[in-house]
């Protein structure tokens, strides 16, 4: 069986830009695809980027030095990188605006007119003002509130709407099915399907909004205006497209939307406003890169853009070295593939939407598709790089079908996974791959003996239950690197996936195998997964890293969390990455944060010879104790406390220890009948406490049996005059390891 390679965990690093449209793009954080580049690809060499979802990534690979060669099929995405990368000043954008206000419509200027739309009265001293938005309820008539700031008197917020503002909407109505049907006539020929699903589409536009952005349409397509201009003009225009339809949730409007369904509260905005507010947006970089279009190359460094397909590209042979392959993947998104249609149609014309339609008349997106799409543009990049040269891919936001597509999108293109790494559901899986020839052998392979030993040995490795997506992710790679995919997407056929798709369902379903636990629903991600018998495996990932951890800061005077994180990540790589709270609190349990430098310091009690001596007093005070219980001690750690009077028998087994690793210890055989005392400093409590939190096993472990006795409660015990092996017994529990597990028992009973 061959075994994926383990990358170490690249962190993000600064700001992740918040760019135009971003609410669609895929979200992930910045500075990694740089960091991957730094280390694979020499300095200003040319990269790869086949899909250009993530304008955010491609612009950092850019100021990074490196020259990127874009294929964008979505033209929206591409025109925004443009314009990104030009960085233009927010003057040269108002000065924009300023030209369009200006415009007539009948006897007003375009601005009056549009602003006159949104116009309301004042509830408080009765002036007229427009308001920056109004809020409906999904399928009513009307809206039901509106937001407005009255520079007269002062009053701003949300009041109920009036008859008046309802009145205003009539013209709209009326003149709705005209502006409808103009707004279909501008998008290319499809087919009848689409023709009704776009219709259905057009709803997320309400009657004022399509009016006004149909105003605006034709005044610009009406104004003369130099080329970069026009641009500019575009992409306040695009913004105002998008600020204009009906899926904006009320409330916080942040929300990601995945499928076509109008809120069943919504907003309508103010869409001169939206024009005006959007420039900021637009202006969010400063430093301009140089970027062409295809052919033109860039000289130096910089962006090459290539709007549309992989395949047509490489079609056209490009003669450039290209030296790696680096792209952000991304997930299904009919909601933004489908309004960039219509604005590109709008805004460009049919003939540039004509590459793009096809999104229009698919009703269904699975991942079977999605794995399809990728490989479309994966496949020919594999082709276009040296045999051998790496790509990164960074799959974000995961969950098990997306890491599915992407891993059978890769295989079926011939890449071939050199190594991930795996941190958590929030952060993007990190993946290497490496070009490979086409046509390998196809082999044939036991997909069963596969599945389960990527489960087995991923659990025997970290050491504690696991999340679904994480174990999937094992089998995902697994099956990559045991050649379980065919070498071309034709081969890669709807039956085939579903074939191995209950393969791993089969396994999951081994009860005699894998267990569950603290699942909530019977969905195969709620809870954790764990071995029926997983006698031999690893000390658990948390109480590992906490020793790291404890090593490192030993070692630095002083260090932030991140230098913590990065180098945790290097220790502990592929799947064991360790999670960014699991360091946290470990950080916290030992050392203080200096919160003007950031950086954290070991504790002096926690110093190696300190807690040398706290152990020495620890087994001390465990000995003489035992005598004044009346009991016999042996061992030196545990130590066992054994009860003369009754033939010799073990009553007590008492671990003691600095940290919070209780791994080890439970690892021990001990007797069923016996008590175990753990006994550890105070400082330790939270981590304890955290590790019973995120561990049900450990946690199913140490419900019976197993006491938790601080070293300073223990000092209080023994400096007890009255102790007495009642007592003991009594008070063994009294100082639980927080307030949750409190017994009501009181030290001075
Ligand atoms: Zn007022």
């Amino acid at each position: 069986m061959n075994e994926p390679g383990f990358l170490t965990y690249l962190e993000g690093e600064g700001i992740a830009l918040e760019v135009p449209f971003n609410r669609y793009l895929p979200q992930h954080p910045a500075g990694v695809v740089r960091k991957w580049l730094a280390q694979h690809a020499s300095p200003g060499s040319w990269v790869l980027e086949p899909i250009g979802a993530s304008p955010a990534a491609i612009l950092e690979m850019a100021e990074a030095g490196y020259k990127v060669l874009v294929a964008a099929n979505n033209p929206v995405v591409a025109f925004e990188l443009q314009i990104l990368a030009q960085a233009p000043v927010k003057t040269e954008f108002q000065s924009v605006l300023r030209e369009l206000s200006v415009q007539k419509k009948g006897d007003e200027r375009l601005q009056g007119h549009i602003q006159n739309l949104y116009l309301t009265r004042c509830t408080t001293c009765g002036r007229e003002v427009a308001a920056d938005y109004f809020l409906w309820r999904k399928s009513e008539e009307t809206p039901y509130a509106k937001y407005y700031r009255c520079t007269a008197c002062g009053d701003e917020g949300e009041h109920l709407i009036s008859e008046t503002d309802i009145e205003r909407l009539a013209p709209y109505k009326r003149s709705d099915p005209l502006h409808r049907a103009r707004a279909l006539e501008k998008i290319p020929e499809l087919t009848r399907a689409a023709r009704a699903n776009l219709e259905e589409l057009l709803k997320v536009y309400a009657p004022r909004s399509l009016y006004v952005l149909f105003t605006l349409i034709n005044k610009i397509e009406g104004m003369s205006l130099s080329p970069a201009r026009r641009e500019l003009m575009d992409a306040l225009l695009l913004s105002a497209l998008e600020a204009g339809h009906s899926l904006w949730p009320a409330g916080d409007g942040n929300e990601r939307p995945r499928v076509f369904n109008i809120p069943s509260e919504y907003v309508e905005h103010n869409l001169w406003l939206a024009l005006e507010k959007c420039i900021d947006a637009w202006c969010i970089r400063e430093k301009s890169i140089s970027v062409t279009r295809w052919p033109d190359l860039p000289e130096g460094g910089g962006i090459c853009l290539y709007q549309g397909r992989m395949r047509d590209l490489l079609q056209q042979k490009p003669a450039i070295s290209l030296e790696s392959v680096c792209c952000v993947l991304p997930r299904p998104n009919q909601v933004f593939w489908s309004l960039s249609t219509l604005w590109c149609s709008w805004v460009w014309g049919k003939e540039t939407a004509a590459n793009f339609k096809n999104v229009l008349e698919r009703q269904r997106f699975d991942w079977y598709w999605h794995a399809n799409a990728l490989n479309s543009a994966l496949a020919p990049a594999a082709r276009m790089i040296k045999l051998g040269s790496p790509a990164f891919c960074l799959i974000p936001e995961p969950v098990p079908g997306f890491v599915a597509a992407a891993f059978e999108a890769c295989c079926s293109g011939n890449l071939q996974l050199t190594g991930l790494a795996y941190k958590d559901e929030q952060h993007p899986i990190q993946t290497e791959w490496s070009a490979q020839p086409a046509n390998r052998e196809v082999k044939k392979v036991n997909l069963h003996k596969i599945i389960r030993e990527a489960i087995h040995s991923s659990l025997m490795h970290i050491g504690e239950p696991c999340r679904y997506l994480q174990l999937y992710t094992a089998v995902m790679a697994s099956l990559s690197v045991n050649e379980a995919f065919p070498v071309s997407i034709q081969q890669m056929t709807y039956d085939l996936v579903t074939n191995i798709h209950e393969e791993i369902l089969k396994v999951f379903a081994d009860r005699k195998f894998l267990r569950r636990m603290d699942a909530t629903t019977q969905d195969l991600v709620s809870g954790f997964w764990w071995l029926v018998q997983p006698e031999g495996c690893q000390a658990s990932l948390a109480d590992r890293v906490e020793k790291e951890v404890v090593n490192l800061l030993q070692e630095e005077s002083e260090i932030s969390t991140a230098d913590v994180q990065q180098e945790m990540n290097s220790r502990f790589t592929g799947y064991l990455t360790p999670p960014a709270e699991l360091v946290e609190v470990c950080l916290q349990s030992y050392a203080e944060l200096d919160k003007a430098a950031r950086k954290w310091r070991i504790r002096e009690s926690e110093k190696y010879d300190s807690r040398q001596q706290d152990m020495a007093d620890i087994q001390l005070q465990l000995l003489s104790l035992a005598g004044r219980l009346s009991l016999a001690a042996d061992g030196d750690n545990p130590i066992d406390w054994i009860d003369p009077k009754t033939d010799g028998s073990l009553v007590y087994r008492l671990f003691f220890t600095s940290s919070a690793g209780m791994s080890r210890w439970l690892a021990a055989e001990t007797d069923d009948n016996v008590e175990c005392v753990f006994l550890f400093p105070g400082s330790r409590s939270g981590l304890i406490r955290y590790k019973l939190d995120r561990d049900p096993w450990l946690r199913e472990r140490v419900t019976q049996r197993w006491h938790f006795l601080k070293f300073r409660t223990l000092r209080e015990l023994s400096s007890r005059k009255d102790i007495s092996r009642d007592l003991w017994d009594l008070l063994i529990d009294s100082d639980p390891i927080s307030q949750e597990d409190a017994t009501q028992l009181s030290m001075f009973l």
